[in-house]
């Protein structure tokens, strides 16, 4: 008997209950407890589909952990308060910000450290990653679960990973896209009656042609307002790092990777990476709807380079061989170059006070 596959499950529940939507495929296809992509596999590096900035060069762990350094002292160094990671993949980047952390004991000595991991097989690989750091982690499948306190939180490209709904203009509205089965039962993409209501549509999508698609990410947005709400009631500071785009445009960022490759999105769920760009506008609109206050988003580059991308990339390099400072070079490259990294990512910081944020450029309206 052939081992049954997500895509068999799914057909089947298709054929019974009619197509689904994008979201509920980007769900089952990444979170599925047996099948799931994230839930059954370790998928970074050059061995998997992608690699994240952490994997790249412990130079961004080290810088981002130089900024929640400030941002620990800029909220009065309390005595407790939970240090947050969302979604945090082998656990490099948390290994990182903890060896710069460890520059100021009060603040490992302060941090409760939780991940918010949904995997088994991540949830393992960071508990093993983090050995070698002073904090031992406790686990939460849910930001809601996270305990009272002051909060640091980092999240480096987890909203991407949460399910997003398309809908498409035609005739009789915006309706949505859903995911349902041919002729020769294979997965296809087709449109549904749900209706994007007039009052949610952003003003572009007003003048957007017949055929455009638009994104929406309820399931990003409600976690950054709860995150905004928690902010504002407990004090501290977000950041959250990923691919998207500054303001709220039509098109369709839906995409598939497999071994390092675009996959068409529905040819292997289960298998595939999936994951959509984030609209950084609807997520800053939903922290401060929470309560917070969204800084001026920055390109990943200026980011890294504003908080000392260079002199770090220097330290770093200096008394090593040849290969290993060419190596450093090219990692800065990767990190920070406006055709790498440096630009597709943004970096959104989100706090519970509005007064000046290294290296955040202020609030519109605030002096700094
Ligand atoms: N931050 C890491 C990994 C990014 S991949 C890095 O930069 O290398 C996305 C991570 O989010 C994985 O750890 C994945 O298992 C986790 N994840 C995705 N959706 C999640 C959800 N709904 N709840 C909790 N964790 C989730």
């Amino acid at each position: 008997m052939t081992e049954e596959t997500l895509k068999d499950r799914l057909r089947q529940r298709i054929d019974a209950h009619g197509p689904i939507t994008v979201a509920d495929y980007m769900a089952t296809c990444l979170g599925d407890p047996e099948h799931g992509y994230y839930t059954t596999r370790d998928p970074f590096g050059a061995q998997g589909d992608f690699t994240t900035a952490p994997e790249v060069s412990q130079m961004f762990g080290e810088l981002v952990g130089a900024f929640l350094l400030q941002a620990y002292e800029r909220m009065g160094s309390p005595a407790r308060f939970n240090l947050v990671e969302l979604g945090p993949g082998r656990g490099t980047l948390m290994a990182d910000i903890l060896r710069m952390a460890k520059l100021r004991p009060a603040f490992i000595e302060a941090a409760r450290l939780t991940l918010v991991e949904m995997s088994p097989t991540l949830r393992k690989a960071q508990a093993k990653t983090l050995i070698k750091t002073p904090l031992s982690p406790h686990f939460a499948d849910r930001f809601d679960e996270i305990g009272e306190g002051p909060l640091l939180l980092v999240a480096n490209e987890f909203f991407d990973a949460l399910p997003i709904h398309q809908f498409v203009k035609t005739d009789e509205g915006w309706r949505e896209q859903m995911i349902g089965l041919d002729e020769q039962n294979e997965l296809t993409f087709g449109i549904g009656n749900a209706q994007l209501q007039e009052t949610d549509l952003p003003p572009v999508a007003r003048k957007a042609a017949k055929g455009s698609l638009l994104e929406t990410q309820p399931a990003a947005n409600a976690i950054a307002e709860a995150i905004g709400a928690r902010l504002k009631e407990h004090g501290g500071t977000a950041l959250f790092v990923d691919y998207g785009y500054l303001r709220t445009a039509v098109g369709d960022t839906l995409q598939a990777l497999f071994k390092h490759t675009h996959d068409d999105v529905l040819a292997r769920p289960g298998e595939a990476d999936l994951t959509a760009h984030v609209n950084f506008e609807a997520l800053a609109a939903a922290t401060a709807k929470g309560g917070a206050y969204p800084f001026p988003p920055l390109e990943q580059g200026e980011f890294l380079l504003r908080l000392g991308l260079l002199e770090r990339a220097g330290a770093l390099g200096a008394g090593k061989s040849h290969l290993d400072q060419e190596k450093i070079r090219d990692d800065v490259e990767r990190l920070a170059a406006p055709d790498q990294m440096g630009q597709l990512f943004k970096v959104l910081a989100v706090s519970s006070s509005a007064d000046p944020l290294v290296p955040f450029d202020p609030i519109a309206g605030q002096t700094g």
